[in-house]
């Protein structure tokens, strides 16, 4: 970490003092500062009008109470949030998360993240996150309704196509977006198909989403091999975790001529040296909801680890595809005497700070989430702008549309990473270019 400028080592002491507790929240932010010394001293109108402190303090922050009952006729308390973080540049945008582990610190420190990523895409959006410490994990098809109908029996006050626009994350995904968006529509008495993303193609989904933020991810690797005369053909690629994001991005890079030999999930992984066998693994994943032991068991050469980590499988890009700080400083260590050319952060945060510093002293290629991800909430805002027009486009045009803007996405950062003398810094020109194009919009906007 670098020693900050004073008027952002000010603004990260009053994130601490006011966020007491929230070590990922306070691990986002400082990851942003680090980046803008050099920014705030060459526009000292950030400081005189505390651009560092509004953007630290979420516009509004939402918690609730999320009573359900299970198959038994049991009632159950869950805690629903919605932090609404920033919308200088337009509806606060971003995931819903069910997980057990989630908290406010794990949604302010999403939607902290959230803010850049939107901007970086380039498309009208603000910053937001939410979700529930609800464990979807081995619950019916029933019991997931009826959670997902109570906790938008309060959210729906909050959204709107022109307020806030949620959509999936981990746990998330096209099952629960259908139940919350009926629950929606039920409650408003109004078809309001702008109102969330990630919905199914029958009633206002966009092609792609699915596949969106996987696909992006490997358009952005592909983008920062090409920088060093280089391809994703032939090479030996990781991904961690199974989930959308993993199985996406592993079946972009396989049509790119890679070969991924690993996934895991929360109980351990798997490696396959024949290549994954992707339709297999979206039967258990997607349809079956299984583990990752159901893979090995039908796949005569895989072979399942319960214990150690995904990272010590040798491998040329890696992809951390599952949960904020997966990959630690031992793993970057492996990745980096294995010879791991490239590492892009499918998850949001998923490498520590050690980690990152690792990929960096030793010229790995190294893409963070905010903008290796972003191809997801792009291709929500594709749906978005269908829903505006009541279209929907085809699938190639779709993806021809996230292919640019992964394109466009790439060559922003690496362009402020070079203006502000970091070249082939993406996290510096991640940080830089979207941070300006927040705090313009919001210096343009007043006090607000
Ligand atoms: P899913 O729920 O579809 O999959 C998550 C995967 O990660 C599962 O394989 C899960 O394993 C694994 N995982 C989750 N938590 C842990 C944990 N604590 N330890 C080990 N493994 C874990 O989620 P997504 O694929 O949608 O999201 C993955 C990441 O990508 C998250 O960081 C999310 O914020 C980020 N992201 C997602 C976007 C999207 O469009 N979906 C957009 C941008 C970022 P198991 O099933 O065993 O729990």
């Amino acid at each position: 970490m670098s020693e900050l400028d004073p008027t952002l080592d000010r603004a990260y002491r009053t994130v601490l003092d006011r966020n007491p507790g929230e070590a990922e929240f306070h691990q986002a932010v400082r990851e942003v500062l680090d980046s803008l010394n050099r920014v705030v001293a060459a526009r000292p109108e950030y400081a005189a009008g505390s651009i560092i402190e509004r953007l630290c303090e979420p516009e509004r922050q939402l918690m609730f109470r999320v009573p359900w009952t299970d198959d038994k006729g049991n009632v159950h308390i869950n805690r629903g949030f919605r932090v609404e973080f920033n919308s200088a540049l337009g509806p606060y945008k971003g995931g819903l998360r069910f997980h057990p582990t989630v908290n406010l610190g794990i949604v302010k420190f999403l939607g902290f993240e959230q803010i850049f990523k939107n901007a970086l895409t380039g498309l009208p959006i603000g910053g937001g996150k939410g979700g529930s410490d609800f464990d979807p994990k081995g619950r019916s098809d029933a019991e997931i309704m009826r959670f997902c109908q109570s906790f938008m029996t309060e959210l729906y006050r909050h959204i709107g196509e022109y307020t806030d626009v949620p959509a999936g994350d981990i746990g998330v995904g096209g099952r629960e977006i259908g139940y919350l968006f009926g629950q929606y529509k039920r409650i408003t008495n109004r078809y309001e198909s702008g109102v969330l993303t990630g919905k199914g193609l029958a009633y206002g989904g966009s092609q792609v989403r699915t596949e969106a933020t996987g696909y992006g991810t490997v358009f952005f690797t592909r983008e920062m091999l090409a920088t060093k005369n280089r391809s994703l053909s032939g090479r030996r690629v990781i991904v961690s975790g199974s989930g959308n994001v993993a199985i996406y991005a592993a079946q972009k890079a396989t049509q790119l001529g890679a070969q991924v030999v690993a996934c895991s999930d929360s109980g351990g992984y798997v490696v396959d040296e024949d290549g994954l066998d992707l339709d297999l693994l979206k039967q258990i994943k997607e349809v079956e909801r299984g583990r990752l032991t159901d893979y090995a068991a039908q796949r005569p050469n895989a072979t399942h680890h319960a214990e150690g980590s995904v990272w010590s499988v040798p491998c040329e890009i890696a992809l951390p595809c599952a949960t904020q700080n997966e990959l630690h400083a031992e793993d970057a260590k492996s990745l980096v005497a294995n010879g791991v050319l490239a590492v892009a952060e499918g998850a949001n945060m998923p490498c520590t700070p050690d980690a990152v510093a690792i990929f960096a002293d030793n010229d790995v290629l190294f893409a963070p989430g905010k903008a290796a991800n972003a191809g997801g909430v792009a291709t929500s805002a594709l749906e978005m702008q269908q829903n505006a027009s009541r279209d929907s486009w085809h699938f190639s045009h779709t993806e021809e549309r996230l292919d640019q803007i992964m394109i466009d996405l790439h060559d922003r950062c690496a362009t402020a990473a070079d203006t502000f003398g970091e070249p082939g810094n993406y996290v510096a020109g991640a940080n830089i270019s979207s941070f300006v194009q927040v705090a313009d919009a919001m210096l343009a906007l007043g006090v607000i």
